[in-house]
């Protein structure tokens, strides 16, 4: 047995013995258009893993992580989704806050912030998109100014994800009055839990809700919660966004294959599979799959080597409308019970929550066109997009 396999049949025994009682029932549910389902025990859930050693497994060891390689994660993953094990609560502070205090934040802040995401404490949302900043991010209003030794933010986020869930947030905040742009922004560390924050949650066509806005009203931080210098936070919003694009794009690939299995079940079971059109189109979805896998797997060799190239917006590009289609599908496989619920008042079957959440993939982490300009300016060397004079 090689070394990958010996340290795959590890993850595989591990996640037997403990995906069992709540956490096998919760199973593959909370993923984006569940985000709402299982979440105390997928907290309990994070709490087991951290147990074992198994979050942050990507993270180097001094930071609490199990520092493996990128071809060992990918394995933990694969282990991970096959064994049926509960979405993970997390993945904002893991995948996002994590990397970037180890690479742009003080020794203090690792120490201070890393071990709770290690333990799965403590739950981390973004701040960055407001009503008149989402692709364009350099046009943050929310303002932050130091008084009497704090940090004291004013202003609105909006499509907060779990911020009613969250204890802290990273916030994207303009510190030096007049400027303008990329200038003069911080990325502030803040409480959730205080008076001067409110947290309203926006309903989604789902009937659900797994993002809010957030008013902050001279919410305060200490002085000391800001990564990077301030006025210097654009480089670090920036450098979260790559780490965005990094493992966790596969992760939830993985769980895709889940939902492909799914479909291909219930076109068995509603025949389907003898429909030409729905046949083809199938086999069309599965064959996408696999390049998507290939996209990923480039994408995160690029990773590896320290340069995440533009090749990420392809692969965004792919998966979005790749798994946009996928929902079309799994509505037209089920025939025309499939827009019915199952009872009342009703709950949304998970194909139907797929159809309609996935309408959100090719928007959040950069939409489709300002993936298409990424491509045409960096990839096919076109002119740049006219810009309107600010
Ligand atoms: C499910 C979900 C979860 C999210 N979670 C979070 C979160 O946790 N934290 C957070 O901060 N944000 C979050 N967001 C917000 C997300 O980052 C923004 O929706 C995204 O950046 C787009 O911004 P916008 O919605 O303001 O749309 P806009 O930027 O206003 O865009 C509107 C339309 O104009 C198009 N457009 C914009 N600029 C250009 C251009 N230059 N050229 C061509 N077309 C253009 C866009 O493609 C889009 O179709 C989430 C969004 C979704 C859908």
């Amino acid at each position: 047995m090689t070394d990958e396999e010996a340290f795959r049949a590890a993850v595989r025994s591990w996640m037997s013995d403990h995906v069992v009682g709540e956490f096998a029932e919760a199973g593959a549910e909370g993923g984006p258009g569940s985000e709402h389902l299982h979440v105390e025990v997928r907290r309990r859930w994070e709490r087991e893993l951290a147990a074992g050693g198994w979050t942050c497994v990507g993270w180097p060891t001094e930071h609490g992580g199990r520092g493996l390689s990128l071809a060992r994660q990918v394995i933990f993953l694969e282990e991970y989704v096959r064994a049926g094990a509960p979405t993970r609560v997390n993945v904002i502070g893991e995948t996002l806050l994590g990397p970037t205090l180890i690479e742009f934040g003080s020794p203090d802040q690792r120490a201070r912030f890393l071990p709770g995401i290690v333990s799965g404490e403590e739950l981390w949302c973004q701040g960055y998109s407001e009503p008149d900043a989402g692709s364009d991010l350099a046009n943050v209003k929310t303002t932050a100014s130091l008084v009497e030794g704090e940090w004291r933010v004013t202003g609105q986020k909006v499509w907060t994800s779990l911020a009613h869930e969250a204890d802290w947030c990273f916030v994207v905040a303009r510190t030096e009055p007049g400027s303008a742009r990329h200038k003069g922004l911080s990325y502030l560390l803040v409480p959730m839990h205080q008076a001067n924050i409110e947290i309203r949650p926006i309903v989604q066509v789902t009937g659900t809700s797994e993002f809010n806005e957030v008013f902050f009203d001279g919410a305060r931080t200490a002085e000391s919660n800001v990564v990077g210098r301030p006025g210097d936070g654009w480089g670090v919003a920036m450098g979260t966004l790559a780490f965005e694009r990094g493992i966790s794009t596969l992760s939830v690939q993985l769980g895709f294959e889940r939902e492909m299995a799914g479909i291909i079940e219930t076109a068995r079971r509603t025949g389907g599979l003898d429909e030409p059109v729905l046949r083809d189109r199938i086999v069309r979805a599965w064959s996408g799959l696999r390049i998507m896998r290939f996209l990923a797997l480039r994408g995160l060799a690029g990773h590896e080597a320290g340069t995440p190239g533009p090749e990420a917006s392809i692969a965004k590009l792919f998966w979005a409308n790749w798994h946009r289609d996928l929902g079309n599908l799994g509505i037209d496989v089920a025939g025309p019970g499939g827009v019915i619920g199952e009872s009342l008042p009703y709950e949304l079957t998970a194909a139907q929550r797929s159809f309609l959440f996935s309408r959100s993939d090719t928007i959040y982490g950069g939409s489709n066109e300002i993936q298409r300009n990424v491509i045409g300016e960096r990839v096919l060397g076109l002119p740049r997009e006219p810009q309107v004079s600010r």
